[in-house]
């Protein structure tokens, strides 16, 4: 089950990024997961569970998207069907939808003074 590996390494960059904006704890984990990244949204909710604190996760399930190496049209391929639906050339590159990474971390400062 490497998704227990995966979010631990993503909860150390969550620890880096709450301790170098001197806030105490990490209130929102936000990760994309595609769906060739060979992560499972489930797994990835229960390992999460098991080693993080108070935060939440959210996982956004993006959709496999290709970008055509000739006319640079931006699509999402259907059936894993890497056909430009503009140009119909086959030299495309995927550009997101093969990878599990963090998005973004809402973290909470311990001084709300100014609000
Ligand atoms: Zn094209």
């Amino acid at each position: 089950m490497h998704e227990v590996s995966l979010v631990r390494s993503l909860l150390e960059q969550v620890d880096r990024i709450v301790a170098s904006q001197g806030g105490r704890a990490a209130v929102e984990v936000r990760v994309e997961v595609g769906p060739l990244s060979g992560v499972e949204p489930l797994l990835v909710k229960a390992a999460f569970t098991q080693l993080a604190g108070d935060e939440t996760l959210v996982i956004d399930e993006v959709p496999l998207t290709a970008q055509c190496d000739s006319c640079h049209a931006e699509f999402e391929l259907e059936n894993f069907r890497f056909v430009c639906p503009d140009c119909d050339s086959r030299e495309t590159s995927i550009v997101r939808g093969d990878a599990f990474r963090l998005m973004s971390v809402i973290v909470d400062v311990a001084d709300e003074g100014d609000v």
